[in-house]
């Protein structure tokens, strides 16, 4: 059960400028439901060009982008935003939650915002904090939490409105190593209970290591590690 395919995705930067730079030189990517696979890549390899691409975010010059078998690369910009606010969770490596929310806010609004009702959006919300084990910290806003708490809190707003794809941009790049382990364990429980699709980019190759393929993007395209 395929849920984001890749097919034949090329970039490029600065086209027809000195400093132009051909970053994605054919990237294929299957990714199942259920599936949890790292990307790994040397910096300024072009994992962040590629996330983007794979969420939406972003346009590719030439190859597909499907979200459950549909076609999304050259549709417009409305009908892309819609598939990524239904289908695709965002993680990165700072939480990006509003400092003015509590815990329990950040992961209730975007699920208003997808015309969830406010009853149904905070059960969902607090059953998300409790499977990460910060349904305590739930009415503290992010300045009151720990780094890692924070990072808890972003891995179930990023899952609040079901996804089908996550993708995760070094996600425990800023914690320590301990924490980073415990954290990255909360992240592969909380996808492990959903069937979600989800490629997770590391400098970790312990991390990595953990999950059910690594790939490496290498010269613009991705190859098994
Ligand atoms: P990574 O996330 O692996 O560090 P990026 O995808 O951010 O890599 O960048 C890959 C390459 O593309 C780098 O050489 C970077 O400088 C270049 N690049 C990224 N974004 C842009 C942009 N908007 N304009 C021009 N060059 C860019
Ligand atoms: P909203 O307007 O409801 O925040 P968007 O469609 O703008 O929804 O964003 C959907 C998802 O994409 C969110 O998870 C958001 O964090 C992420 N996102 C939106 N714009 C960017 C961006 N420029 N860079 C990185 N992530 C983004």
């Amino acid at each position: 059960d395929v849920v984001l395919s890749l097919k034949g995705i090329t970039k490029r930067y600065n086209k027809g400028l000195p400093g132009e730079v051909q970053v994605l030189r054919g990237v294929d990517l299957q990714l199942s439901s259920g599936e949890m696979v790292a990307l790994v890549a040397p910096s300024g390899a072009g994992k962040s060009t590629l996330l983007h691409i794979a969420g939406l975010l972003d346009q590719p010059d030439e190859g597909a982008v499907e979200i459950g078998g549909e076609d999304l690369s050259g549709r417009s910009d409305r009908r892309r935003t819609v598939a990524r606010r239904r289908d695709v969770g965002f993680v990165y490596q700072f939480h990006h939650l509003l400092p003015e929310f509590n815990a329990l806010e950040n992961v209730v609004l975007p699920q208003l915002a997808n015309g969830v009702a406010g009853n149904e959006a905070e059960k969902r919300a607090m059953e998300l904090l409790g499977r990460v084990g910060v349904a305590e910290r739930a009415t503290h806003r992010p300045a009151a939490l720990s780094g890692g708490e924070q990072q808890r809190v972003a891995f179930c707003r990023a899952l609040a409105n079901k996804p089908r794809v996550l993708l995760a941009d070094e996600p425990t790049g800023n914690l320590d190593p301990g924490t980073s382990d415990q954290v990255f364990g909360a992240l592969m429980e909380l996808v492990r209970g959903t069937g979600l699709a989800a490629l997770i980019a590391t400098h970790n190759m312990e991390l990595a290591a953990r999950m059910d393929r690594v790939l490496r993007l290498q010269d613009g395209v991705l190859v098994d590690a």
